[in-house]
């Protein structure tokens, strides 16, 4: 059979993205801005719903972060690009499906889950990761079952410092009132109107100037008009080794040195909710009664220079115990492997070489199989910074495809894919499909004066899309 240029107009590529969050689009769209080449991309998502943490992680009182997805409807409306969502990797189709239907796979596939403290406790009741929080007020699907008795706590420890720890204190002690037009999930704006916690412990365990999180996230919380942010003077003190480390280090820390020494001047104030940011505390041990949690017992550190001079938190073997009805674990986002894709344990990412998937961590390229985002380089970066990053991904993409020959597509390839589901009963979602929960949603949180009202069960909205398709069948 005649060989053709691979990513032709007369053979074009066929690119399957797995996941359909920030890091997939960005590279849909670097496919799509790549000089002279024909491509069609078809992305998957294991949920009915596309925009991964845009819609699953994003803060409902951040929409102006949630206006990102404008760009990324735009490009799944291009004739070029199409959405297969409820079809998950692994379950309802492989990577051999993948690699005999598929020029390229680019896996976009994000950190679905958290990483572990590694402490006695970590079970208890009334102990939970901030991932599951997260997921919970933002109605995700695999975390809307869960329970926090809000009415049940007065603090709150939440582990770590970063960006997250700062969303779910801010989510935690803010006047439910100011989230109630959001899209948060109702179930939860309805446990945070029962909430009776009214202290939370942010615990980091190096000091004030290695703080994780922007300086904006910590003003946002400070602002609030009943939250006092505490911090004691003697912990909010830069020791000289920090002093000497935060010269070379970016902007936002020096902003982070300066605001800590700010609030801590405040003194405790006077408002009813308190934040009490506590630095080189590093939990040890999860204490209960009864089976459910009580306490966060938790070593005093203090920072010494590692090989290369950076504050580094060593236990200095003191103990104290941060009292505490619910713990929040913010320590970070992992990844979970994928039934035949190469993962890497210890990073919990998919190995790579700038976006090139490896069969094991430093080992040889797997074809054609490419990795964008968290999957890529872990649980770091602001959304924004997945747009470089898949870039680069697709840089290698390109490139790959130099010299590369392929037999003509026959006419009816792009139905081989929806054929392959529907004989394996897969009810997949297409971007009409999510287009009309899309506006079910909207109309539905019109209504009830909220942006939108998630429909959170995966079930309920194929049914709604079936319904909606029901009625325009009707009109037509
Ligand atoms: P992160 O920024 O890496 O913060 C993780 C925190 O957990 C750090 O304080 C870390 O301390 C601490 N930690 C890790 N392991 C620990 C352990 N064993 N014991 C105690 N503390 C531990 O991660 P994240 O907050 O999950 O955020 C992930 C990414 O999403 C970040 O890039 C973040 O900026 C971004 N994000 C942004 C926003 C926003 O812009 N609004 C919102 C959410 C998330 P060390 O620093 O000492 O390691």
């Amino acid at each position: 059979m005649a060989q053709l240029p691979l990513g032709s107009e007369s053979r074009p590529l066929r690119v399957a993205v797995i996941g359909s969050g920030p890091s997939s689009f960005y590279a849909v769209q670097a496919l799509f801005k790549t000089q002279n080449l024909h491509v069609r991309v078809d992305l998957f998502d294991r949920l009915p719903t596309p925009f991964g943490l845009v819609r699953g992680g994003v803060a409902p009182d951040h929409q102006k972060i949630k206006s990102v997805i404008r760009i990324y409807e735009e490009l799944a409306r291009d004739p070029r690009c199409r959405f297969f969502g409820n079809v998950a990797l692994g379950r309802d189709v492989q990577v051999e499906d993948l690699v005999a239907h598929y020029d390229q796979i680019v896996y976009g596939v994000g950190n679905e889950s958290d990483r572990k403290l590694g402490v006695p406790g970590e079970d208890l009741a009334g102990v939970h990761s901030a991932t599951e929080f997260v997921g919970w007020y933002n109605g995700h699907p695999d975390f809307r079952d869960r329970r926090f008795d809000l009415a049940a706590a007065h603090t709150v420890a939440v582990v770590g410092n970063g960006n997250v720890a700062m969303d779910v204190t801010r989510i935690l002690l803010k006047n439910p009132a100011a989230l109630a037009d959001t899209d948060i999930a109702d179930y939860a704006l309805a446990e945070l109107q029962k909430s009776r916690v009214r202290e939370v412990y942010l615990l980091g365990r190096r000091g004030p100037a290695q703080a994780a999180f922007s300086p904006k996230e910590m003003e946002e919380i400070a602002e609030l008009p009943d939250v006092d942010v505490v911090i004691s003077p003697e912990e909010a003190a830069i020791d000289p080794l920090s002093a000497q480390w935060a010269a070379n280090e970016p902007r936002s820390t020096q902003r982070n040195i300066k605001l800590i020494a700010e609030l801590a001047a405040r003194g405790p104030g006077d408002k009813p909710k308190k934040v009490r940011c506590r630095f080189l505390v590093a939990p040890v041990e999860l204490l209960g009664e009864g089976g459910r949690v009580r306490a966060v017992r938790v070593e005093h550190g203090e920072l010494v220079p590692d090989a290369q001079g950076v504050p580094r938190p060593k236990g200095t073997g003191r103990f104290s115990e941060i009292p505490a009805q619910l713990v929040l674990k913010a320590v970070g986002y992992r990844g979970v492997p994928i039934r035949g894709v190469p993962f890497d344990e210890r990073s919990g990412t998919i190995p790579n070489a700038a976006g090139r998937v490896l069969d094991r961590p430093g080992g040889a390229v797997v074809a054609n199989q490419y990795v964008v985002g968290w999957a890529k380089r872990g649980p770091t970066g602001l959304i924004g910074t997945n747009s470089p990053d898949s870039v680069e991904t697709v840089q290698a993409m390109v490139a790959d495809l130099t010299g590369r020959t392929a037999p003509a597509l026959p006419a009816d390839e792009r139905d081989a894919m929806p054929r392959l589901l529907r004989e394996r009963g897969v009810e997949f979602v297409t971007w009409e499909d999510w287009q009309a929960l899309d506006s079910y949603e909207q109309e539905l949180g019109k209504a009830r004066g909220k942006v939108r009202c998630k429909v959170c069960d995966v079930a309920e909205m194929l049914r709604v899309i079936k319904s909606r398709q029901a009625k325009a069948e009707e009109r037509a």
